[in-house]
Formats: C-alpha cells, sequence, structure tokens
C-alpha cells in the first residue's frame, strides 16, 4: 500500500502501532539520553511509548506509552497556544517565524537579529513567549494556566510539574540565562530574567505520558469531535510553526521524511499531527545528533508511511 492516505480502523491502526512498538523493542542503537539536565540523565534509554489519539478522544497505544516522562520543549507548542490568544498578532513583534537552522539552544543569531528569536520553539524564541504571559500574572498563576490549559485539552487531571526536573535545569540552565540575559539586554523582556526561566524551567518540566499528550494534542487535529480550544485559523498557524520550526535544525528532514507538523523536546517526546485524523505523541529518551528522539523521530516516519497520512497530499 504505498502513499495515498487511507480511512484506517481504530484496529488497523492499533495493529500498525504494536507492529512499530515491536520493531524498536529489538534496536539496539537507541541514541544517546539528555545530559546537560542531570535529573534526565538517568531515565532508561530502553523505553519506547506511542499513543494516537482520534479526534473522538479514543485512544491507541503501545509500549510504555502510560509512563510520564518530561515533555520539555513540546511544552512550547501550549505555551504559544496561550500566548496567541493573549497577545495575537502582537507577539509577532517579539519573536519571528522563520526556521533558525540552528541548534535548539544556539545564542548565534540573536546577535545579529538584536535579541529577536527567528521562532518560538528554539529556546530564546520560547522564552520570549514565557515573558510575554507572565506579564500582569505572578509566576505560579502562569504555571497554573498553562497546566489547566493542557490538562483541559487532555481532558486529564493528574498532569503534574516534576519539581526535582525544574530544580535540575535551575542549576545548571547557563546556556538558557545566557540567551535571557542577551535577550533582556536588548530590552526584549519584560520582566526580571530570574523570575522568567523559573517559569520557563517549570513549563519544560510538565511530565506527561504519550497517552495524555497524544490527547492533549487533539486540539491541533481540526476535526468534528476533537476539542476546540483555540480557532481553527490559529490552529493552522500553530501547525505551520510545528511544521517548519519543530524540529530545529533537523525540521526540514522531519518534514521530509515524516511531512507531519511536530514538535519535539529532550525528554525524547514527539508531539505530531495528521491534521483531520490523529494526534500521535511517541517517546524514546535517547536523542540523536541534532536533540531529537532517535527512535521517536523513526517511528514517526513509519507511522507515516504505513498510514499514507502526509500535510503533503
Ligand atoms: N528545557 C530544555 C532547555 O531549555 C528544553 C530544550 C528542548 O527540549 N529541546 O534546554
Amino acid at each position: 500500500m504505498p502513499g495515498g492516505p487511507r480511512d484506517l480502523s481504530a484496529d488497523q491502526l492499533g495493529a500498525i502501532l504494536t507492529e512499530i512498538g515491536e520493531e524498536m523493542s529489538e534496536r539496539e542503537d537507541r541514541g544517546r539520553v539528555a545530559s546537560y539536565i542531570p535529573e534526565l540523565a538517568g531515565v532508561d534509554p530502553a523505553r519506547f511509548g506511542m499513543a494516537l489519539a482520534l479526534p473522538d478522544g479514543q485512544v491507541l497505544s503501545t509500549g510504555d506509552a502510560a509512563v510520564g516522562f518530561s515533555i520539555q520543549s513540546v511544552s512550547k507548542v501550549f505555551a504559544l497556544a496561550i500566548a496567541l490568544g493573549r497577545l495575537g498578532d502582537q507577539l509577532w513583534d517579539r519573536v519571528g517565524r522563520e526556521p533558525s537552522g540552528n541548534p535548539f539552544n544556539s545564542i548565534l543569531q540573536l546577535e545579529h537579529e538584536n535579541g529577536i528569536p527567528r521562532n518560538p520553539f528554539i529556546n530564546a524564541g520560547a522564552i520570549v513567549v514565557t515573558d510575554a504571559i507572565l506579564t500582569g500574572h505572578p509566576p505560579k498563576a502562569l504555571l497554573g494556566e498553562i497546566l489547566d490549559f493542557i490538562r483541559d485539552a487532555a481532558g486529564d487531571e493528574n498532569i503534574h510539574i516534576n519539581e526535582a526536573v525544574a530544580r535540575s535545569e535551575t542549576e545548571t540552565g547557563h546556556l538558557n540565562m545566557a540567551l535571557a540575559h542577551f535577550i533582556a539586554a536588548h530590552g526584549n523582556l519584560r520582566n526580571p530574567v530570574e523570575m522568567v526561566l523559573g517559569a520557563y524551567f517549570h513549563q519544560c518540566a510538565i511530565e506527561m505520558s504519550c497517552v495524555q499528550l497524544a490527547r492533549a494534542g487533539r486540539f491541533l487535529i481540526a476535526a468534528p469531535g476533537a476539542p476546540r480550544i483555540v480557532s481553527l485559523a490559529r490552529v493552522r498557524r500553530i501547525n505551520a510553526l510545528m511544521l517548519t520550526c519543530g524540529h530545529y535544525d533537523a525540521s526540514g528532514d522531519f518534514a521530509y521524511r515524516v511531512g507531519l507538523p511536530g514538535k519535539s523536546g529532550v525528554g525524547g517526546g514527539i508531539l505530531a499531527v495528521a491534521p483531520g485524523r490523529a494526534a500521535i505523541a511517541v517517546w524514546s529518551p535517547g536523542l540523536n545528533a541534532r536533540g531529537n528522539s532517535a527512535l521517536g523521530s523513526e517511528a514517526m516516519e513509519m507511522l507515516a508511511k504505513r498510514t499514507g497520512w502526509s500535510v503533503f497530499g
């Protein structure tokens, strides 16, 4: 069955996931677990989970799909949705919408571009987004709002921040501190650096399972039956940014190989969207050279091939 989207039954989709899970369990080369956040360094690289949520909320899954992991940069999708809701197009005065072609934590372009980060999904851009939604709210209230948004989207109250992970990054996140101070020096932060980073590190430390993440991603499917917590026009824009910027300097490769909007995190999670069909979450903590889940990226490619799902026809 090469190419072409297929209308697959839940049973068929479940069988595809089971096959992918089995193939992944045999892999020996699983990438390297992120160690620059010490609390993440001990996560077992043998883990693999995948879940697919249909618009109506039905979830199919395989492997460790019910095990919680640190969503890290996948949180940037939810923060962006909140920021666009609150600021609308004014957000784009402070952050761009172009792929960076650079690693997630790069500081290079910031100097040339006067402290305006390329896009909301690299660290620098996400720090500006967090600052934008922090204004007028104590950090605790903002984190509560981000959690409420995610819990609402997932229809699951049992989603929390892992304080140990947040603390671990607060103690070691020198590169992010450098980014934030650089942005502040260019006048593009409205709140104190420590406060913005505290909120940003806590937002990254949200823990979810693949099942919860796939369910939370349903608002991006834009199909009848899926939750409509963000307008259709905005969903399209968030998906466009996920496609062009969601995997940093591997965004082009992910678009080429998978053909679906996706957002990765250094915890090894990826959230992808098959518009009109499903939200898909995968987790495998070992990363490839670009800082994206190695097996997770491959699993998304397998799923796209076997379902024929693609935003490109
Ligand atoms: N909290 C991580 C950081 O800022 C998130 C990066 C990521 O997931 N790519 O370094």
